[in-house]
């Protein structure tokens, strides 16, 4: 069967592929949006984004996530609920599978997010589920009334922490320096809480249970002195890892594994754009990534342009020819 044909495919459903999704729509491109494993992307999981410009009231991450997908369906993006399993970047048009189906696109926005990085300790992989976890707003309530754990000094881990002592008895924040990183305003919410505990200094080597986690094995990097703490939950809160797997050995990484772009989304491969945090070490905000989606999006519509004249591909004018011909 002959794949399906888009101009543009956008992959990932953040602030990033939804701002993308918006501007290609607009531009009628009709953008194909796949939407991933973690449809509205990492933010969708935020419990209150309170730095998105224009709500000075916050809103939930998965508000701000409905309401950007919204926005780019009114305009004509369409969203499918898949996830690309292949990814052949070597000939144009570019081909994928998206689960079973195969599709070819002239051009590809990378928008694929960053997902949390493991504290790469035993116990961990081992736990997962049974006390460990990575996203406090899913899974909060299961610590109802619990002692648990963040591990992390930035502003996901003051984050976490703030939403998981809505529930937990008692959050220890156990940080391997003295000092956080994550902005003042988390910083004075977290340290003038009265149910979150701060271990300094400290850094996690185990994560230890039966069934499930009962203790974390942790180094005071001062004394080099090794101890237990008790606790039902571990939440590592240290950091992302760029989802580049589907494409990684098919164009340029940065050192870190972050899609290099030459400042304006383009990548090492014509039509091939990247967005958001895949791209991104350094700002990795909803707004910079949804402003990164509008720029991926208009670089997009200008190479189709060029290359094709019009919005309206040559390649769809030749399917629709051949699909009234065929009537
Ligand atoms: P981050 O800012 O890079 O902070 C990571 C934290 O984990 C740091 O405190 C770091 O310690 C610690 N860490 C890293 N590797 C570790 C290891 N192996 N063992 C123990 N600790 C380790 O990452 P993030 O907090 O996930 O934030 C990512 C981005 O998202 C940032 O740009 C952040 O501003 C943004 N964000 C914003 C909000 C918000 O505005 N409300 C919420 C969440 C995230 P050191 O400090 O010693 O390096």
């Amino acid at each position: 069967m002959t794949p399906r044909h888009v101009p543009l495919l956008i992959l990932g459903s953040g602030p990033a592929g939804l701002a993308a999704a918006l501007y290609a729509a607009r531009a009628n491109l009709s953008p194909l949006v796949v939407r991933g494993r973690e449809p509205g992307g990492l933010i969708a999981t935020t419990d209150r984004v309170e730095n998105y410009p224009g709500f000075p009231e916050g809103l939930t991450g998965d508000e701000l996530a409905w309401r950007f997908e919204e926005h780019a369906a009114r305009y004509g993006a369409e969203f499918v609920n898949a996830f690309v399993t292949r990814l052949d970047l070597a000939a144009q048009p570019y081909a994928l599978h998206l689960d079973e189906r195969r599709l070819t696109a002239d051009a590809l926005i990378l928008a694929t997010g960053a997902s949390p990085r493991p504290l790469g300790v035993p116990g961990e992989l081992e736990f997962f589920n049974a006390g460990v976890a990575y996203c406090a707003t899913c899974d909060a309530p299961a610590f109802d009334g619990r002692r648990v754990v963040v591990v992390g000094g930035g502003n996901s881990a003051l984050d976490e922490a703030l939403f998981l002592v809505r529930y937990a008895r008692e959050v220890m924040i156990m940080h391997r320096r003295a000092a956080l990183r994550a902005d003042r305003v988390l910083q004075t919410r977290a340290l003038t809480h009265p149910r979150l505990r701060f271990v300094w200094n400290a850094q996690v080597t185990e994560i230890v249970g039966e069934e499930e986690v009962t203790a974390v094995r942790w180094r005071d990097v001062s004394s080099g002195e090794e101890h237990f703490l008790t606790t039902d939950g571990v939440f590592p809160c240290i950091g992302h890892l760029p989802n580049t797997a589907l494409f990684a050995g098919q164009l340029a990484l940065d050192t870190a594994g972050y899609v290099s772009t030459d400042g304006h989304t383009r990548t090492s491969l014509p039509g091939v754009f990247a967005a958001g945090d895949v791209a991104d070490p350094v700002y990795r905000q909803a707004v910079t990534s949804a402003g990164d989606g509008a720029r991926a999006a208009m670089q997009a519509v200008r190479l189709l342009d060029e290359r094709f004249g019009t919005h309206e591909t040559e390649r769809q004018a030749e399917e629709q020819t051949e699909v009234l011909g065929a009537g």
